[in-house]
């Protein structure tokens, strides 16, 4: 059967190579598991720890600093977003509604409210990518 991309990020720490918030791609996934390409290796991810979406988003992930991390730094305050092009932390300031990653100089808009996102987390069915692109920006 034809598999249609997904994309994957973890909402908890699951382990040192996957980054909270950044998107990986995955390989598979079954209902307990995914298995995400890690740095080009297979990683495995409790499938209750993954968001999967159809798609690769464009908006940086809002993630919760851990208060016993030592990064990114307590300066940044309590979130801190993950650039959707490269990965890479950093600052986001107040609600800003848009930063410019300081790695790969994308500009992006942050997804503070990424709710609607959850409406498309890929089930049994996927939606067609660029209809929930479409969505997912308005
Ligand atoms: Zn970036």
């Amino acid at each position: 059967m034809p598999h249609a991309e997904q994309w994957a990020r973890t909402r908890v720490r699951t382990s040192r190579q996957v980054r909270r918030g950044a998107w990986y791609r995955v390989l598979r996934a079954t209902a307990l598991e995914g298995v995400l390409e890690v740095n080009r290796r297979p990683v495995t991810v409790p499938r209750t720890f993954l968001q999967i979406l159809p798609f690769r988003p464009t908006m940086w992930s809002v993630v919760t600093r851990l208060p016993n991390a030592q990064h990114p730094p307590a300066s940044w305050g309590s979130t801190y977003g993950v650039c959707p092009s490269c990965s890479a932390r950093a600052p986001l300031g107040r609600q800003a509604p848009q930063v410019v990653c300081p790695r790969c100089n994308g500009l992006f808009p942050v997804a503070w409210e990424d709710s609607g996102l959850c409406v498309f987390e890929a089930r049994e069915e996927t939606a067609r990518p660029s209809a929930a692109r479409d969505r997912a920006t308005s």
